[in-house]
């Protein structure tokens, strides 16, 4: 891995306003380095998929950004670019060609009325709109080989291909500028355990071919172990955890990161019991003092229902973060 290609710092995000506004994201600091697949993870309203609509300044009223600094940094040692303060031109050209994102339920975001050719047409004219439509159409096939569609499909409508098929439309869609960075947010969940592998595979081999970055949102985090380089784990709108996938599933330090990985089955290594996390997460509006987890951890020690144990910093490449006070020292 390389040097940083987003960088996002103490964020925070509140939807609504005065007394009854839910603290959605909490000081989130978090790099995506160059190449990178980062896996983030934790249950509903944990923060994740606002992370990725604050990040992408899609967030819809009554989500407000209410601090922090997300930068991208371009190739070759240009100046970083400050996302927060790109205007709506700025951000409309910015998206699709450096950054794009696969949505939760990407399966109903295509026009039904289109063909699939016609819809990565659009993208195509709209961003290099001096390129011949001869040209357009063999990079739109292109497009569907890539993701392992046969070209013939490009006169197809949504309604005719798979719900596989179609995941994979969003994903040329998404590629189609070659973006440095694609966020994709809980893409595989409607999909059979099978077709979600499949896809993830070729997202893999896609990210190794065309050296992009991303940031994949899921609540399985048995997925994340298998495909991506680090894991970033969220509860109650914060970081508690990042490490290595492969240090976060054979030693999980933050107890909601061990509850996480007892959730799902492992496709892969020693069976392991499977276990709910017992309670349910946080009320965003109405979060426990201290740590959020304490109501529902089974090691809370003395200080954890009154201070918010730290994140810290990690130390060196792939280093440990994890914010609990059973591991306080290594938090600091
Ligand atoms: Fe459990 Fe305390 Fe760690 Fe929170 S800080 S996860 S309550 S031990």
């Amino acid at each position: 891995m390389t040097g940083p290609v987003l960088t996002i710092e103490s964020l925070n995000v509140h939807y609504g306003t005065g007394a009854g506004a839910a603290h959605a994201l909490r000081d989130v600091d978090l790099t995506l380095r160059r190449g990178e697949v980062l896996g983030l993870a934790g249950e509903s309203g944990s923060g994740k998929s606002t992370l990725a609509y604050a990040v992408t300044r899609l967030l819809a009223p009554p989500g407000v950004i209410t601090g922090g600094e997300v930068h991208y940094h371009p190739r070759g040692g240009a100046p970083a670019l400050d996302l927060l303060a790109m205007t709506p031109a700025e951000l409309r050209a910015f998206r699709w060609q450096e950054l794009s994102i696969v949505f939760q339920g990407a399966m109903n975001s295509l026009n039904p009325v289109h063909t699939v050719h016609s819809q990565l047409d659009d993208v195509l004219k709209a961003h290099r709109p001096g390129t011949a439509r001869a040209a357009r159409r063999a990079r739109a096939a292109e497009l569907l080989t890539l993701v392992g569609i046969s070209a013939d499909r490009l006169g197809s409508h949504p309604h005719q291909l798979s719900g596989g098929m179609r995941q994979r439309v969003m994903i040329a869609m998404a590629l189609a500028l070659e973006p440095e960075v694609v966020i994709m947010d809980e893409p595989t969940t409607a999909l059979d355990v099978v077709m979600q592998r499949q896809i993830l595979r070729q997202l893999v081999r896609l990210r190794r071919e065309l050296s992009f970055s991303v940031i994949f949102i899921t609540h399985d985090v048995s997925l994340l172990v298998e495909f991506s380089d680090r894991i970033a784990i969220m509860y109650g709108g914060r970081i508690v955890e990042e490490a290595g996938a492969a240090e976060i599933y054979r030693d999980p330090k933050h107890p909601y990161s061990e509850g996480l990985l007892r959730s799902f089955p492992a496709l892969r290594g020693e069976r392991r019991e499977l276990a709910g996390i017992p309670g349910a997460p946080p009320h965003l509006a109405a979060m426990p003092p201290g740590c959020a987890f304490h109501v529902r951890c089974g090691k809370a020690l003395a200080p954890c229902g009154e201070r918010v144990p730290e994140l810290g910093s990690p130390v060196g490449e792939g280093a440990r973060r994890v914010a609990c006070w059973l591991h306080a020292e290594a938090a600091v």
